[in-house]
């Protein structure tokens, strides 16, 4: 079963490792691997929303609560809008969205809680998976970001809404996990133009025909610091979801494809 969460010295990989000895917390990301579905959503595919079998789907869930110690009854899905909303999740929410998708918290890429054995889970074929701990208050959060979500401020967002509550940035640490590198993610001004100049020279390398690498990693690192997030506080995954070496869906590379999930919970 060692093949479900992706481990392979990933600095982001490690430090969530490190998180949940640390804290007391489980948090990661499954890999495509160990699971039921058939291509193109071989073989470990959570997503029920990418045509794939939902029978299968939800036997591949219940892998991963096996091997997680989170039954699936735990879980807490968001219906994924690349909008900005959060949501802060309670007791009463749990089991919303793990069978189905109609009991999904509706319109949210960004869960976050500080009640214990609930698993925020949500799901991802390239976007950028953003893990958030805070020690002092014991709370968990994730963020889904892709270039929507990202250049609409959502990994700031979430640090807004744990300051409303009272949250000081300096205890909150980040994790930015796998998702696709800017060796693989190619945009145009389509998405360029929604970025102030000062970050499109530090995050994009122009391919001077329209076309740009866009660095959604860092983008989000950069945009966190200016949130007041400590720099050393934030690891960056180096895995490329594209890249063919690392054995994640990408729906950038393969169109049709399954969902891993990133996942953050207190124990
Ligand atoms: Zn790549």
């Amino acid at each position: 079963m060692t093949n479900i969460i992706v481990t392979n010295g990933d600095e982001a990989i490690l430090q969530l490792q490190d998180w949940e000895r640390q804290y007391g917390i489980t948090a990661g990301m499954t890999s495509r691997q160990g699971g039921v579905s058939d291509a193109p959503y071989a073989s470990l595919n959570v997503g029920l929303h990418v045509g794939d079998d939902d029978e299968k789907v939800i036997q591949n869930r219940a892998i991963v609560a096996k091997q997680l110690g989170f039954p699936l009854h735990k879980w807490v899905v968001g219906e994924q809008t690349h909008q900005t909303h959060m949501y802060k999740v309670q007791k009463k929410d749990a089991g919303k969205g793990a069978m189905t998708r109609e009991t999904a918290i509706s319109n949210t890429d960004g869960l976050y809680t500080n009640e214990t054995r609930l698993l925020l889970v949500s799901l991802y074929a390239d976007c950028v998976p953003i893990y958030y701990y805070d020690h002092v208050h014991k709370t968990v959060g994730i963020v889904h970001a892709g270039w929507r979500g990202t250049v609409d401020l959502i990994a700031k967002k979430m640090v807004e809404q744990w300051q409303g509550e009272g949250h000081d940035p300096n205890n909150i640490q980040i994790i930015i996990g796998p998702s696709i590198g800017a060796c693989c993610y190619e945009v145009n001004e389509r998405v360029t133009f929604h970025l102030e100049q000062k970050w499109l020279r530090e995050v994009t390398v122009d391919n001077n025909d329209g076309t740009y690498m866009l660095d959604l990693r860092l983008l989000n690192k950069l945009l966190l610091i200016e949130a007041g997030i400590p720099e050393r506080a934030i690891t960056l995954s180096q895995l490329c979801t594209s890249c063919s070496n690392t054995p994640l869906f990408s729906h950038r590379k393969e169109q049709k494809t399954g969902r891993m999930m990133a996942y953050i919970g207190i124990d």
